[in-house]
């Protein structure tokens, strides 16, 4: 039998090793046997509705059959890819070693080391247990954000439904009091589904909401990648992060349509947004990006960067200006279109100089408190 699988839905042999992705969020490409313990993993990635701007940037699996305390080698491979339609050698780079966990253990990083030449990672893993779980950053699932509302109770309206058939809802914590002034914050998160530290990012920050603010927040933007172990495009293959600009299509682009109604409803009832923040991960980059000249821009920039563990790699900045039909982002268009007052901010996944080392779950809920507060204090002040 040819030693290469074709591994998609649920579970692939290698030897004495099964891999599988039967759980939310798993992903994997195709495997092959390079021997009893050692696996060619590839990344599936996911390209956009061209078939371009491919990006290998999310991993999750599990591996049974290995025999307590034996060595497992793991080639995870097919990483380049493009981004903006510039070819890269991957997203996946020596500088996102993967993590794994044992069956109920937490998320470490793995022991192996990145060959720039394939490029590849080979990761060398010895579990206690006949099964561990390897994922590109610890991931934050629909389960996570279900166990959230449970807790928090949020009022949650549909705004319409993923391709898949998954409710696009917004959550609100109105904590105004009846307050007619009261400031309205709108968050978004998980526009891109890989970007699972922007998950746990907003776990923390829903379970520290400040009182005397209007929260409105768009929990899940790419449900069906979240669920089903997508990278950045939705199951037709759009951006949900660009496409802002392009005509409503509720056949291509039906998670981009709810969440613009919501918004576009909102502003029409003559209500305010006092600031928009979207949340996103990249692997190095760390910034907060908005309108030019803003002034709670540079504020909130300046605030978080003394009082959080937010580690910018440059200053605040501006970039509005839509590079071609079909590429504007959120906050391009709300500004561009609104005037509304629409932030971004990348988070990186990898090595954190202020934390000294990189960001895990508890980290990413603890800046996500400290960013509730942070934007609190200032938009009170406004
Ligand atoms: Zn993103």
């Amino acid at each position: 039998m040819n030693a290469v699988l074709a591994c998609s839905a649920v579970v692939c042999l290698g030897g004495e090793l099964k891999l599988s992705t039967d759980f939310a969020g798993g992903s994997v490409g195709q495997v092959s046997t390079v021997s009893e313990l050692h696996l060619r993993v590839g990344v599936k990635g996911q390209a956009d509705q061209d078939g371009r701007n491919r990006q290998a940037s999310w991993y999750s699996f599990r591996v049974s059959g290995a025999g307590k305390g034996k060595e497992v080698i793991l080639d995870l491979v097919d990483l380049p890819g493009e981004y903006n339609y510039q070819a890269n050698r991957g997203a996946i780079t020596k500088d996102t070693r993967p993590y794994w966990r044992e069956k109920n253990g937490p998320w470490v990083e793995a022991p192996g080391d990145y060959d720039a030449a394939e490029p590849k990672w080979r990761l060398r893993i010895q579990p206690k247990g006949s099964e561990f779980y390897v994922a590109h950053i610890p991931p934050y699932t629909q389960k996570s954000l279900e166990l959230l509302r449970k807790t928090l109770k949020p009022v949650a309206e549909t705004w319409g439904n993923s391709l898949g058939g998954r409710q696009i809802e917004v959550w609100t914590f109105d904590l105004s009091k009846g307050k007619v002034d009261a400031p309205v914050v709108w968050v978004m998160f998980r526009q891109h589904a890989w970007e699972a530290g922007t998950g746990w990012v907003g776990d923390g920050f829903m379970k520290n909401l400040p009182p005397g603010i209007v929260w409105k927040i768009l929990p899940q933007s790419d449900p069906d990648g979240v669920a089903e172990g997508g990278v950045r495009f939705n199951k037709a293959g759009y951006d949900l992060n660009r496409n802002w600009d392009a005509v409503n299509d509720v056949a291509k682009r039906p998670e981009i349509l709810a969440e613009k109604t919501a918004i576009e409803q909102w502003l029409a009832g003559g209500k305010k947004i006092d600031l928009f923040l979207s949340l996103h991960n990249t692997e190095t980059g760390e910034y907060l990006e908005g309108p030019p000249e803003s002034k709670l821009g540079r504020e909130l920039w300046a605030a978080l960067k003394e009082r959080t563990t937010f580690d910018p790699d440059r200053e605040y900045f501006s970039r509005m200006k839509v590079e071609g039909a079909g590429r504007a982002n959120v906050i391009q268009w709300l500004w561009g279109v609104h005037k509304q007052p629409a932030f971004l901010m990348e988070l990186r996944v990898g090595m954190s100089k202020k934390l000294g080392e990189r960001p895990g779950t508890e980290s990413w809920s603890a800046f996500g408190a400290g960013l509730a507060r942070e934007i609190a204090a200032l938009v009170l002040l406004r």
